[in-house]
């Protein structure tokens, strides 16, 4: 029998073959004319896939940590005020982050499961000056997403920058970057994009670039500041060579495949398979009984699924059973609940057969950790979805 198991966590994730293959060619020069192609077009193909046609692109060497601590050492000076939109573990990030530039950070909380309170955001808008509003499209530590559209229209009311993490749904969940007014949507390799990790990835406006350039102090990150990143990311464009600090030359060749294929999909075909797989994996959870973190669908993310433990069943039990029946999945992050859900991941290249192996697996595990249900009723409900 084969050994292999499905990496079905919220990232890392299943990369497509043809991405690893780039990953696996020999390594050529960062200032070689091949690579300088392979890296300008990377670089457009991000402003298709963030739909934002005139966008100021970055691919740096990171993670998706790294994506945000950029953007944090190029906006904040000290003394900016700043409002942190958090649905979990991943908005608490930005306060602590943006602290350490010195902004003066307010933060609006929800309770694990819930979504952001727009209508309180917009009375802290007004009741102060402010610079920058961050929120997380998905936040992988509740499977809560956000209403990333609306979250754009909140700063162009209030003037302010908006910074959407999209670290865990940018080339999954629908996002319209420039047509929704959203300043800056990062996120990293090895999600929804289908590279593995190593990538910090981002696209900002021209409007938040204006802002940038008015600093008063030099950005206090060496490496994070743009002043030294701009002119390689437009050299690129312009296929001429420059150097600042090496890029991930085979990781950046393997992005490049990827997009390739994230265009070639189509953005609405992609973003309504991830929905329908989304649906069908939440479809699934419920037929099984179990109840998940978010408290509505309307708000679930369709890039993972969050399922609460059944009554009785423990995640140290029942996630290694998981995994010996093919899937590995990922336990809880957020510190108030970490004990009562696991996480499910199925985005980029998954398709409806890892979908439904993961399914299968979840039903094998439940099913020798004593939970009651009718077994392949979690994939018949998977299936009704998948090809109803
Ligand atoms: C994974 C994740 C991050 C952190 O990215 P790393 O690559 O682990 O540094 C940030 N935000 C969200 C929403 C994420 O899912």
């Amino acid at each position: 029998m084969k050994d292999r198991t499905l990496l079905m966590i919220p990232g890392p994730i299943e990369f497509d073959p043809a991405v690893l293959q780039a990953l696996g060619a020999p390594t050529t020069s960062h200032v070689s004319p091949d690579f300088i192609e392979t890296f300008g077009r990377a670089l457009e193909r991000m402003r298709d896939v963030w739909c934002a046609p005139s966008g100021q692109p970055f691919i740096l060497v990171g993670s998706g940590t790294l994506a945000m601590d950029v953007v944090g050492a190029n906006l904040v000076e000290p003394g900016d005020r700043a409002l942190v939109l958090s649905t979990g573990v991943f908005g608490d990030r930005f306060e602590d982050l943006l602290s350490r530039y010195g902004a003066d950070v307010t933060v609006i909380r929800t309770e694990p499961g819930e979504t952001v309170d727009f209508e309180a955001a917009d009375r802290a808008l007004a009741g102060g000056d402010y610079k920058l509003i961050t929120g997380t499209h998905v936040d992988t530590s509740t499977g809560v997403r956000i209403d990333a559209e609306r979250f754009g229209t909140l700063g162009k009311q209030h003037g302010a920058l908006t910074i959407l993490d999209g670290v865990c749904s940018v080339a999954g969940e629908e996002i319209r970057q420039e047509a929704w007014g959203i300043d800056a949507v990062l996120t990293a390799s090895q999600k929804a994009i289908g590279v593995p990790p190593g990538l910090a990835l981002l696209v900002v406006s021209q409007n938040l670039l204006c802002r940038w350039g008015k600093r008063r102090t030099v950005v206090a990150n060496y490496y994070a500041d743009w002043t030294k990143w701009l002119p390689i990311m437009a050299s690129y464009e312009k296929r001429v060579p420059s150097y600042f600090g090496t890029p991930a030359v085979n990781l950046v060749c393997a992005l490049d495949v990827s997009l390739g294929q994230i265009l070639d999909e189509g953005l609405d075909e992609r973003f309504a398979r991830h929905e329908r797989f989304g649906r069908a994996c939440r479809a699934a959870i419920e037929a099984l009984g179990l109840d998940q973190i978010p408290t509505s669908a309307d708000h679930a993310a369709n890039t993972l699924t969050a399922p609460r433990y059944p009554e009785g069943v423990k995640g140290q039990d029942l996630l290694p059973k998981i995994r010996e029946a093919g899937a590995i999945l990922a336990g809880g992050l957020h510190p108030d609940i970490r004990t009562e859900y696991f996480r499910i991941g199925h985005m980029g290249a998954t398709n409806a057969g890892d979908l439904l192996a993961t399914v299968g697996a979840i039903e094998a595990g439940l099913h020798a950790c004593g939970h009651a249900f009718d077994l392949g009723s979690g994939v018949a409900a998977a299936q009704s979805i998948l090809f109803g």
